[in-house]
């Protein structure tokens, strides 16, 4: 099942692909359809009015998570070019809904940094309560896949020992499109997956989910002791090698190219930078 959450005149509707139409589901996005409760499979299955994919806008998939939790240093080549060693545990940080934007919106570079960068990552959303769970118990809280980019602004994410400065920056984090149900994909899991990002079309990373080193259910086993696991909270599996700030010499965003972040099987996020010349059009990824 491939879901998702596109805008209408007057908010979001949550949708169901088939083919290249949507069923519209009686939901403002996927996050209200899994926090529905336990059945939100067969609630998702349920008919609706008919709308054709191609004319959809794409709105974040999940609009309002419960949390939003990001993994750092997740790929061993992407911990080389950092500097850091292979970690012991998840590095863990955070994000805020207001930081998410569509598949399709323009990535606005913030006046204030110089330095925005990009991060392919898979992210999967939870789709069942639950705390202190197994390995299993957590793959089975996981209610797909989706595709996400961690865009990173360097500067500020380097001005202190924690991150969150420079990785919550509103309206900088594409996600969607589709929230992919794992029996969608090749042997049901999100287990070996080619993840990449281009800009203007050259490929900058180019990873395999394969090469995690905390896989999705490990790292949601690992949440769920420190917080009770709720449907709709995103966690952002962490990126592979190839970021600008790494490169010799570093590269980053500037206004006018194309940022293609794609995950076989999942989807591709195409987004437009542009400079954010006024404190007007800083707002306008940041609908909902
Ligand atoms: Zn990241």
């Amino acid at each position: 099942m491939r879901l998702l959450t596109f805008r209408i005149e007057n908010g979001t509707r949550a949708g169901r692909v088939e083919g290249d139409h949507v069923v519209e589901l009686g939901f403002s996005d996927v996050g209200d359809l899994l926090a529905s409760g336990p059945d939100w499979r067969s609630t998702a299955l349920t008919e609706g009015k008919l709308r054709p994919l191609a004319g959809l806008v794409f709105a974040p998939v999940v609009l309002r998570p419960p949390a939003i939790i990001c993994v750092g240093l997740n790929y061993g080549a992407h911990a080389a070019e950092a500097g850091s060693h292979v970690p012991t545990f998840p590095t863990l940080f955070a994000k805020f809904a207001s930081s998410l934007i569509g598949a399709h919106d323009d990535l606005l570079l913030p006046a204030v940094s110089s330095e925005v960068d990009w991060e392919v990552e898979l992210a999967f959303v939870v789709g069942r309560s639950g705390r202190n769970l197994s390995r299993d118990e957590a793959q089975d809280s996981i209610a797909g896949y989706t595709v996400a980019n961690d865009v990173s602004m360097r500067d500020w994410q380097r001005r202190t020992s924690q991150f969150l400065q420079g990785k919550s920056f509103e309206a900088s984090t594409p996600v969607g499109p589709f929230l992919v149900t794992p029996e969608e994909l090749p042997g049901g899991s999100a287990e070996n997956l080619r993840l990449t990002c281009e800009i203007d079309g050259i490929a900058m990373q180019d990873g395999r989910t394969s090469d995690l080193i905390f896989c999705p259910a490990a790292l949601a086993a690992y949440v769920s002791e420190i917080m009770t696991l709720q449907p709709g909270m995103l966690v952002l599996t962490g990126t592979p090698s190839g970021i600008g700030g790494s490169r010799t010499p570093p590269v980053f965003l500037r206004d006018g190219q194309i940022m293609r972040t794609t995950i076989e099987g999942i989807g591709v996020l195409e987004n437009s930078v542009r400079a954010a010349s006024s404190p007007a059009s800083n707002r306008a990824g940041a609908r909902g």
